[in-house]
């Protein structure tokens, strides 16, 4: 008898069998399934409930966005048994003001969340461009309301926070389209600020380029930028050649073997772009490396090479990329992949997690500068996601990083991919700045 095929998680797939029913009844543990994304699949799996409260400015273009993918939207709560479910609940909390008006909150949406199986949305203004205390205080709020409702959340449904900044109209659409779809599985209790910025007109066969792209993420990342029309070309060093070559076959993407970390990568990359492509529209710093160490056993080769490919590389590339004629197309956006480590920190990755959050330094300098140019600069921060690099953890963190999210497991890649392809659209063009986690509210660094 062969024996089954578990997977990379095999506690998530013993609870998906008939013995789950006991694990549960000893306390343990059920990882909910995720929807993802499918062709052709419909935005919610029921009605999306639509509140406005106190001051609310967004809920009638709300109900026409939802409308427009094809979502049933309902403007009262439907009352009856409580059997049906809603499939997204989404709240306008953006005209909150005073204190008491928050427990609008609690009479309107526990009702809803309740029956919620799928997304809950809460819409809130940015609290930094409040200058009334208590107006700035009621917007803060929202956050700690967020990131309890996530830790309360069931069945796999996703709570998230979109801040809006004036004028963030096409941004703040694009932000409940991808919110609300199921591209949006792992990110869970997470707030997004969405500002002003409309979109280029769309290069007919727009251009992307991945580093670190032969496989886990990056072979992800190239996967869903290809089914969202973009040319991808494949950058990883040349010892990766075959991998980076099945992984650009199949999108009918193109291969560049480059280090990135080589004194002459951007210089190569810049020249390739702009020779081959006429420009890259997204550039997706991916390559990362680990080399776990505690710090006083961390040598200096250990420490060098981290971040030469996870710092250094991303920001020499980015400056060769935006000094080359013609390396970027007019509107180009820059992902960075940082992580939950480097918000959080972790044990024996002081070397990984300077370089993670130092890449938060860069994509926040650079949201001013880029923006002016019409450019925008954002980071994904993945929490625990099934890939080689995360299968070479030793067994106990393993099975710890994947259950101490909310979500109860780990994130695929194809998780985080749709993150960066969501930033990569040219609808999200007022997203500048921004690092997103796709950690399934992971405690560390959420
Ligand atoms: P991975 O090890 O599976 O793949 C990394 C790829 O980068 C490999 O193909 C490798 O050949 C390439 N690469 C390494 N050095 C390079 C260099 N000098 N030049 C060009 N390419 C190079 O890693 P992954 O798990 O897919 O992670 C991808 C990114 O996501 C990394 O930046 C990582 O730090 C980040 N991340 C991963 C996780 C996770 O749980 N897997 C969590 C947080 C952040």
């Amino acid at each position: 008898m062969r024996p089954p095929v578990l997977g990379p998680d095999p506690y998530g797939a013993l609870m998906r069998t008939p013995a789950a029913n006991l694990l549960t009844r000893a306390g343990l543990p059920k990882p909910p399934r995720l929807r993802r994304h499918e062709p052709g699949q419909d935005l919610l799996t029921g009605p999306a409930l639509v509140i406005g409260l106190d001051g609310a400015t967004w809920t009638g273009d709300l109900g026409t966005w939802l409308r427009a993918a094809g979502a049933t939207v309902l403007d009262e709560h439907p009352g009856g048994t409580g059997e049906e479910r809603l499939g997204a609940v989404l709240v306008d909390a953006s005209g909150l003001r005073r204190v008491e008006e928050l427990g609008q909150l609690r009479e309107r949406l526990a009702p809803a969340f309740r029956r919620t199986r799928g997304r809950v949305l809460l819409l809130g203004a940015d609290p930094a461009r409040l200058t009334d205390p208590e107006a700035r205080a009621v917007q803060q709020g929202l956050e700690g309301l967020l990131r309890s409702l996530a830790k309360e959340a069931r069945g796999g449904t996703t709570v998230n926070l979109v801040r809006i900044a004036p004028g963030a109209r096409t941004a703040l659409r694009s932000a409940v389209e991808f919110l609300c779809s199921a591209r949006s599985a792992f990110v869970h209790g997470q707030p997004v600020l969405v500002g002003a910025g409309e979109p280029a007109p769309a290069r007919e066969r727009p251009v992307a380029v991945v580093t670190g792209a032969a496989r886990g993420i990056g072979a992800a990342i190239v996967d869903v930028l290809a089914r969202t029309g973009h040319h991808v070309v494949c950058v990883d060093v040349p010892a990766a050649g075959d991998g980076l070559a099945a992984v650009a076959n199949r999108v009918h993407g193109s291969t560049l073997h480059l280090d990135v970390t080589a004194d002459t990568a951007p210089q190569v990359l810049a020249t390739h772009l702009a020779d081959r492509f006429d420009g890259a529209d997204v550039v997706v710093h991916n390559a990362g490396i680990t080399r776990d160490r505690s710090f006083v056993n961390l040598d200096e080769a250990a420490w060098n090479s981290v971040l030469d490919v996870n710092l250094r590389a991303p920001l020499r590339l980015t400056t060769g990329l935006l000094d080359h004629p013609g390396a970027l197309a007019p509107a180009a956006r820059f992902v960075y992949l940082s992580s939950i480590n480097g918000l959080a920190g972790a044990k024996g990755q002081t070397n990984y997690a300077t370089s993670k959050a130092g890449l938060v330094g860069l994509v926040q300098a650079l949201a001013e500068p880029l923006a002016a140019r019409g450019l925008a600069a954002n980071a994904v921060a993945p929490g625990f996601i099934e890939t080689p690099m995360t299968a070479a953890m030793p067994p106990v963190p393993r099975e710890l990083g994947r259950r101490i999210a909310s979500l109860q497991q780990g994130g695929l890649p194809v998780d985080v991919a749709e993150a960066v392809g969501w930033l990569a659209q040219p609808d999200a063009a007022g997203i500048d700045g921004q690092v997103l986690r796709v950690c399934g509210q992971n405690l560390l660094g959420a």
